[in-house]
């Protein structure tokens, strides 16, 4: 016998109570978000790789070692994409959004590809709900976007949750920072884990991210970059405060909060649930008004965040729904009829009924028994010559012509 193969680590099969699980919430994320003007939008599994090298950033873990890079039949890199935002500027500047009013409101949920440390909410291919906001630099967009990102947990029922909230200015300033805690960083290396130490020079942001108690202790004495934003970013960064303030949204300003990709400038946030365990990040963002650029484009602010659907419904940990009702089982007693059967089946369908079919060839008991295991709530026996209808509740049967059944079973389907 031939050695049985499993799915790769890291990945999961999304089967019965989850699928349907993962669908109720899919319908909630449609609900909230395009009730509020936000489109859907897919791109393609993958990307030419230098867009996440140039959009995500060369330093970030992300590009340095988590990405599934391949070459193809034609000589060319490509990467299954590890995160939403590059590939839809990428569309965005493609397809000539910029002549829509703005700002361009979007949505995604899709499966992204990271080669990370698989655990209990870390995965290797993992799903995202999304949303960006493009062409507007406007503070209220920052507001909105983590408001209706509150709003879809809430639904959701990710109840116990903080949101994290930063600055992290614009480059002039960032620069400037980055020199300073590079700065304090090198005079106190030998505190700081052996990784954080390798990579000062190439992103020092990261040493904020560590859970080394040396490097823990370096960096409460590091300075803070919400203290050298300048006056745009802070009064920027004051009307979104305000805005949520207004809207009754809680939040902690945490100048620590560095978020693993690159093209992030002003507000960051991120949403965590204390129902996590060490994976707490449920969904988070921020403004990334130089990516456009970057990306070959002409300036355009945008902003907009990510939450992981697995943590979601890890947090959530609602009861599953409940499996659909099924009206109508459908069965014959003789593979001449079959096709009467398969009529039947269409019909109810059509008539809005869940309808299912016996398939597996049992007998006429089996059948039977099988409709009951299932819960229909009727049962049509297609016979030789003619059709039983039987309602399973109170047992009563009734013998009936094929159309004449055909007739009742559209009937069943009207309320
Ligand atoms: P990021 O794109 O890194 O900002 O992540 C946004 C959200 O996606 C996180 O808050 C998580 O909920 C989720 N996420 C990121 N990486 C993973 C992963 N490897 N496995 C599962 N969920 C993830």
């Amino acid at each position: 016998m031939s050695e049985r193969l499993q799915a790769p680590r890291g990945t999961q099969d999304v089967l019965g109570e989850q699928a349907r699980a993962r669908a109720a919430l899919e319908g909630h994320a449609r609900g909230v978000l395009e009730a509020a003007g936000y489109e859907r939008i897919e791109t393609p599994a993958f990307e030419a790789t230098e867009l996440f090298a140039r959009g995500v950033g060369a330093s970030t873990d992300v590009v340095q070692k988590e990405m599934y890079t391949f070459t193809d039949g034609g000589g060319r890199s490509l990467t299954l994409r590890p995160e939403g935002t590059a590939p839809i500027c990428r569309a965005f500047l493609e397809h000539g959004m910029a002549r829509r009013p703005a700002p361009v409101k979007l949505w995604y949920l899709s499966s992204f590809f990271r080669y990370e440390r698989a655990q209990a909410g870390r995965y290797r291919q993992f799903w995202q709900i999304g949303a960006e906001v493009i062409g507007s630099a406007d503070p209220s967009v920052d507001a909105e976007t983590i408001l209706l990102l509150a709003e879809l947990l809430d639904v959701l029922g990710v109840g116990e949750r903080r949101l994290r909230l930063s600055s992290l200015g614009s480059p002039p300033a960032r620069i400037e920072y980055r020199e300073r805690l590079t700065a304090h960083l090198l005079t106190r290396r030998d505190e700081l884990a052996p990784e954080v130490a390798a990579r000062i020079e190439l992103n020092p942001l990261r040493a904020f991210d560590s859970d080394h108690a040396g490097t823990r202790a370096v960096m409460a004495d590091a300075p803070i970059l919400l203290d050298c934003i300048d006056d745009d970013d802070r009064s920027h960064f004051d009307a979104v405060r305000a805005l949520l303030d207004d809207a009754g949204l809680a939040y902690d300003i945490d100048p620590t909060l560095v978020r693993g990709l690159d093209y992030y400038t002003r507000t960051v946030f991120e949403f965590e649930s204390a129902a996590l365990g060490a994976q707490r990040g449920v969904g988070g963002g921020g403004r990334y008004d130089g990516l456009m650029a970057q990306l070959g484009g002409p300036d355009t602010p945008a902003c907009g965040w990510a939450a992981g659907v697995e943590r979601i419904l890890l947090a959530a940990g609602d009861p599953p729904p409940e499996p659909p009702v099924v009206d109508l089982y459908v069965g014959y007693a003789e593979p001449a009829r079959r096709a009467v059967a398969f009529a039947l089946a269409r019909t109810a369908r059509r008539a809005g009924l869940h309808a299912e079919l016996e398939l597996a060839g049992r007998s006429l008991k089996g059948q039977l028994k099988h409709a009951d295991r299932l819960g229909a709530r009727h049962v049509a026996l297609v016979q030789a010559d003619g059709v039983a209808l039987k309602t399973m509740a109170d047992g009563e049967q009734r013998e009936l012509g094929d159309e004449a059944a055909a007739t009742e079973i559209a009937r069943l389907g009207s309320p």
